[in-house]
């Protein structure tokens, strides 16, 4: 049984930020990292919007919050948090790593891919279906592969796809993308993309492997088949929140909800970074949150009954 001030859940920039601001107040802190410390962010190749860093990897980002959290004091344990609930003065988080107390809890727990509900979506996962361009671009080198989505993920990736691929179809089910300006305008002059757009897969077909997709034209009606040797899914994300109790109020999709201080519903818990109910989802948010998350989880605990670690 370990016993903390303070048990954050999730070691992406918004949970590894939120350890460096409640170490340096003073918190016993823990992080909760079920896969690689910097989450997401690890699995980004270039990143060109975070201050201060012109032009990062996702993997250096990830390795410069993780040692600064260190330095302050943060333990990162490599274990997922199974079960949380409200224990005495504080929390009980039952974990892979075992049993843990807390007087306050951050979930910083992220999100993680959906898939498409097509046909062979996912009966292929790991067999040619994809949700990380950085991983698995290696495997579909001079190779044609199908970037499925219109969001910022959706032309970031292809565009990295681009660099081992021969060609990469972007598939978009709208003639309009929803992601940034800029990653459109790179996206569209790179001549190794081609746009299906108002198009859906339909279905994912092969042997053991991928080797073709389906796709419909949804102003035609037309369906054509495309040989690809991967699938890309960019098409959205939900929370990772299985863990949460229910007296923890979420907006539609499962995201938590918070007020201004990034508390929930439950006193005590509070959620910072992608897992929130929020309209920006990006690496300076997240750090943004957990800078205020572990803030208000050290004031939180000054004012509450938590006796502390004696
Ligand atoms: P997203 O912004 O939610 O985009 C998901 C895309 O998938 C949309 O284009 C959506 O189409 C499409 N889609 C959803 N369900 C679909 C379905 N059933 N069939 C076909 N298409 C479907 O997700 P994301 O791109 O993964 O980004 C997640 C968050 O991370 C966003 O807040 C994003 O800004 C952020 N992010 C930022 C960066 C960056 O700043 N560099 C990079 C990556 C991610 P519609 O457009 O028609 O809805």
């Amino acid at each position: 049984m370990g016993k903390y001030d303070l048990i954050v859940i999730g070691g992406g920039p918004a949970g590894l930020t939120a350890s460096i601001y409640a170490s340096r107040a003073g918190l016993k802190t823990l992080v909760l990292e079920q896969t690689i410390s910097g989450g997401q962010m690890r699995l980004t190749g270039i990143i060109e919007n975070y201050p201060g860093f012109p032009e990062v990897t996702g993997a250096e980002l990830s390795d410069a919050m993780y040692r600064q959290a260190q330095r302050q004091g943060a333990e990162i344990a490599s274990a997922s948090a199974r079960s949380l609930r409200k224990d005495g003065d504080g929390f009980a988080i039952e974990a892979s790593s075992g049993s843990h107390q807390a007087g306050a809890v951050i979930s910083a727990s992220g999100t993680y891919h959906r898939n498409l509900a097509c046909r062979g979506a996912e009966e292929y996962v790991g067999r040619g279906v994809s949700f990380c361009a950085l991983c698995d671009a290696g495997f579909v080198r001079n190779d044609t592969v199908a970037a499925v989505g219109g969001g910022n993920s959706a032309l970031e990736e292809a565009d990295y796809l681009a660099r081992f691929a021969s060609k990469v179809y972007v598939i978009h089910r709208r003639d309009e993308f929803r992601a940034d300006k800029a990653l459109q305008a790179r996206a569209l002059a790179n001549p190794k993309l081609e746009f299906l757009l108002s198009s859906e897969v339909e279905a994912i077909e092969g042997s053991d492997i991928v080797e073709r997709i389906l796709v419909r034209n949804k102003k035609t009606g037309e369906v054509t088949p495309f040989a690809v040797g991967g699938v890309f899914m960019f098409v959205g994300s939900a929370p990772n929140t299985d863990y949460l109790p229910p007296e923890v109020d979420t907006a539609e999709g499962g995201w938590i909800k918070t007020d201004a201080r990034l508390q929930t519903s439950v006193p005590g818990i509070f959620a910072a970074g992608d897992v929130r109910d929020t309209d920006l989802r990006q690496i300076a948010t997240a750090t943004a949150d957990g800078a205020r998350a572990g803030v208000n989880a050290a004031r939180f605990l000054e004012g509450s009954v938590w006796k502390g670690l004696s």
